[in-house]
């Protein structure tokens, strides 16, 4: 298992759990247990490239738990992919299903490829290959292994895996199930492509919502008018800014990988994107001033700050630096073990990745769902719902003599879409999960931050599964 320059990833997951692990009871086997990753494929494949050169392939799937079946979580295209890596982002899976109470064991993929050096049938042999490998060893399968989309890859990598998976298993009823972020047209769901950054908005939203906290950081209820940073502009970056500015938050700041920009009086999300899309940088936005470095975003003044790129960018060289309020870990492993301890000093609220980026999984479980019922969420209930719904205004205006406005008319008939659905499940559970970490961290003022909570309340759950199943003789 390799480290990245001697940090383990997986070893800082590790102390996070040790450190909350001292809050549960639970015997230190089972901790043992929920700790260890269950299997580890360590993988080697030819792919010829376009050029004929033949290069060797390194690929990754890790199942961390099978408390619960299928495993889930997303696949990674990285130049920095190792084992250490998909170890820690597997065990993180686990412990986030079981704080959003999706019912999967957690598993992480991952290739060790720049996905930008290489052409896209490259890429496509690259993926398909990977699934053939993942089919030989029953890695993947409705009922085994979803996996999804992480860093670097989204919903055409996951239409190669579906077709790959479908035409060596031909005839499974439920193969669509074998991994979620497909496009709509391929058995995705409606909200998906945007779950994760909304989910980190619902959550962040819901901590900005509770007095004692905001009180704790000394700001203000609510997200309208708060100064928000964000680092990554890929899938979970630009949604989760975009919700934020939506909601009336101003983003002062956003990093990329070749720079960072700021605007006081706020950047617009979208026309940054195109800029970067059209100018191929970030830097040089009309009305923004770029950073020296790009790292230097972190450490502007702001209220709520969300690194949503790579994991490791705030330590324990940088934190003291960072200015922000709330931090909200839209990566994975954006902070280290020593960036946690300087924030708990300064009274920093930390918003855990574990679960405040579980939108994409909360969703992934919601396609799987639709993928195995066979039916899109809301065909059969959205046109009874409006016919009802008609009724009852048509009612209420007949026995009152008033009309509804047509606005309002539409608003109230209106009957669920999928998207509709999949919006509402996701804020439910996010406000839930937000709820019962702070419930755990208020019942026990000795846990020093939402991190641990958060771990306590996973540890807890998973706990309990292997203590009902029982330990197989
Ligand atoms: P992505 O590939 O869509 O976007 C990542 C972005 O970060 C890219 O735009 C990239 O250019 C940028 N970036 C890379 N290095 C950077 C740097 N040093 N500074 C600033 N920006 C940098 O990936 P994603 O799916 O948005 O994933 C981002 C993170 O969120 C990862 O840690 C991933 O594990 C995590 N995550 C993703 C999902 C999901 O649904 N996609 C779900 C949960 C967690």
């Amino acid at each position: 298992m390799s480290a990245t320059n001697g940090y383990s990833f997986f070893g800082a997951v590790e102390k996070s759990f040790d450190k909350a692990a001292n809050f549960t009871k639970w015997d230190p086997g089972i901790l043992e247990q929920i700790k260890a990753c269950n299997s580890i494929y360590s993988m080697r494949f030819p792919v010829r490239m376009d050029d004929g050169r033949i290069e060797v392939i390194e690929a990754y799937r890790v199942q961390h738990s099978h408390h619960k079946t299928p495993c889930k979580g997303g696949i990674r295209f990285a130049a920095e992919v190792n084992q250490d890596e998909v170890m820690a982002l597997a065990s993180l899976m686990t412990y986030k299903c079981a704080i959003v109470n999706v019912p999967f064991g957690g598993g992480k993929g991952g290739i060790k490829i720049n996905p930008k050096k290489y052409s896209v049938y490259e890429l496509e042999k690259i993926t398909r290959r990977y699934t053939a490998e993942l089919v030989k060893k029953n890695f993947i399968g409705p009922g085994t292994d979803v996996p999804a989309p992480d860093y670097g890859t989204g919903e055409r990598e996951m239409a190669w895996i579906v077709d790959t998976y479908m035409g060596l298993r031909p005839g499974e009823i439920d193969a669509l199930g074998c991994v979620t972020g497909k496009p709509v047209t391929q058995g995705g769901v409606r909200g998906r492509r945007e779950a994760t950054g909304l989910g980190i908005f619902y959550g962040v939203r819901e901590v900005c919502n509770m007095p004692e906290i905001m009180d704790r950081v000394g700001l203000p209820i609510g997200i309208a008018g708060k100064k928000v940073i964000v680092q990554g502009l890929g899938n979970v970056g630009y949604h989760a800014a975009k919700f934020f500015q939506q909601a009336g938050a101003k983003i002062i700041a956003l990093a990329e990988y070749e720079g960072a920009i700021r605007n006081d009086d706020g950047l617009d999300v979208d026309a940054v994107f195109e800029h970067r899309k059209t100018s191929g940088s970030i830097l040089n936005f009309a009305g923004a001033q770029n950073f020296a470095k790009n790292l230097d975003a972190l450490e502007y003044d702001c209220d709520i700050l969300i690194p949503a790129a790579l994991e490791n960018v705030i330590n324990g060289e940088n934190a003291p630096r960072v200015k922000a309020k709330i931090i909200g870990e839209g990566a994975n492993g954006p902070l280290t073990p020593e960036a946690d301890e300087v924030f708990v000093k300064k009274g920093t609220i930390v918003i855990p990745d574990m679960y405040l980026n579980a939108g994409g999984v909360t969703v992934s479980y919601f396609e799987w769902l639709k993928n195995l019922s066979h039916v899109r969420y809301g065909r059969m209930e959205k046109r009874f719902t409006e016919n009802m719904n008609a009724h009852i205004i048509s009612q209420i205006e007949e026995l009152t003599g008033k009309q509804v406005s047509e606005r309002e008319h539409q608003f109230i008939v209106h009957g669920p879409e999928e998207v509709d659905l999949v919006h509402s499940g996701l804020e439910e559970t996010m406000i839930t999960a937000t709820r019962e970490i702070i419930d755990e961290w208020k019942r026990n003022p000795q846990i020093p931050d939402m991190r641990t909570a958060a771990y306590v309340v996973a540890i807890n759950k998973v706990g309990t599964s292997y203590a009902e199943l029982g330990i197989f003789p």
